[in-house]
């Protein structure tokens, strides 16, 4: 017989250890599954402004280990063991992984968010080979070459100017020719005298021979076609693609609702459309991801499921 849980959260970022710490505080039978290493993109995150408190060694890294002890604490259980088939249909709800079958009164989906790709020829082919998706795990390996960012958000505009303290030298290369970065972002990076831009662009077209080498913008408005080659002395270049995130939320179509883009809807509980089944974080349709939303999200979640086995289990 599969193991019954009072509750399994399905990712382990900052929402779900949330969930995790307040499941685990009210004594629920708690189980996080989470498919690669416990953060999710948090862990990508070199300095964390923005999070009240996270003042000494604010690192994405840091913030999560300390969420990840205060879980297991609490008594939670981890598994790292991917999602591959569920059914939330019934009262008792059955989760398989590639290792296990579970079963669970009640489930929060925290799967998060993933970096979106372009979509071009050497994209794939380059990712590691100097086409990077976290400025963070990479920027070390650009130390005095030049690196390109795509992208005019919030992400690619902090992460180029983290960038600066490698590389020779930043071009931001966007889409438009105005930024979607926050005012105050935009501001440090105009100042600085690493960044160039290249407005109105996109890359077509990545190449090289087992390294990037040669990358291909295209004008959007004039449709005139550049060839970035890699300096001889440098041999390479890097390119960082911070084009926005996309909900990981693939494997639930059609058994939870989801809004066009793939963000699944919830409510100020976040209670989903599925009985027993709760939202917690960036897979969440809602106006801001931040971490500090994502851990409100988790504890909203929690409460919520611990109230739902409350009622949905009356003895
Ligand atoms: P984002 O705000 O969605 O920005 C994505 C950027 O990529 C936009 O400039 C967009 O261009 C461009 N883009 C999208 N698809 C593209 C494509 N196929 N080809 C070329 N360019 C493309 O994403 P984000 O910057 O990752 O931010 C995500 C969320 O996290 C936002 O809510 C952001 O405010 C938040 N965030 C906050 C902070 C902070 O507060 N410190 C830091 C990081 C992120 P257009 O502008 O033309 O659409």
């Amino acid at each position: 017989m599969a193991k019954l849980y009072d509750l399994i959260i399905i990712g382990g970022g900052p929402a779900g250890l949330t969930a995790g710490i307040y499941a685990g505080r009210a004594k629920l039978n708690t189980l996080i599954l989470e498919g690669e290493k416990a953060g999710g993109q948090i862990v990508t995150t070199d300095e964390i402004e923005n999070y009240p408190g996270a003042v000494e060694d604010p690192t994405g890294p840091r913030l999560v280990e300390r969420m990840l002890e205060q879980y297991k604490g609490f008594g939670g259980e981890l598994a790292f063991e991917k999602v591959e088939s569920f059914d939330f249909e019934n009262k008792i709800k059955t989760i398989k992984t590639n290792k296990e079958e579970y079963q669970s009164k009640s489930i929060i989906v925290a799967t998060g968010a993933k970096p979106r790709k372009l979509g071009v020829e050497g994209e794939d082919e380059f990712t590691g080979k100097g086409v990077s998706f976290c400025a963070t795990c990479d920027a070390a390996f650009f130390e005095d070459l030049e690196v390109f960012v795509m992208g005019g958000g919030d992400t690619a505009v902090e992460e180029a100017i983290f960038i600066t303290k490698f590389a020779r030298k930043v071009t931001i290369i966007h889409r438009r020719d105005e930024l979607r970065a926050a005012k105050s972002i935009q501001e440090k990076a105009f100042a600085n005298e690493k960044i160039d831009f290249i407005w109105d662009s996109v890359i077509d077209k990545i190449e090289g021979d087992g390294i990037v080498e040669k990358m291909t913008l295209r004008n959007k408005k004039t449709g005139e076609e550049t060839v970035i080659e890699a300096a001889e002395e440098d041999g390479t270049f890097g390119i960082f693609i911070m084009v926005g995130y996309l909900p990981q939320t693939e494997i639930f179509k059609g058994h939870i609702d989801m809004d066009e883009a793939g963000y699944i809807l919830g409510d100020a509980n976040m209670k989903t459309n599925v009985e027993g089944v709760f939202v917690a974080g960036d897979c969440r349709q809602k106006p801001l991801r931040q971490v500090v939303t994502a851990t409100a999200d988790g504890a909203i979640a929690s409460i919520s499921a611990e109230k739902y086995l409350e009622d949905a289990f009356k003895e």
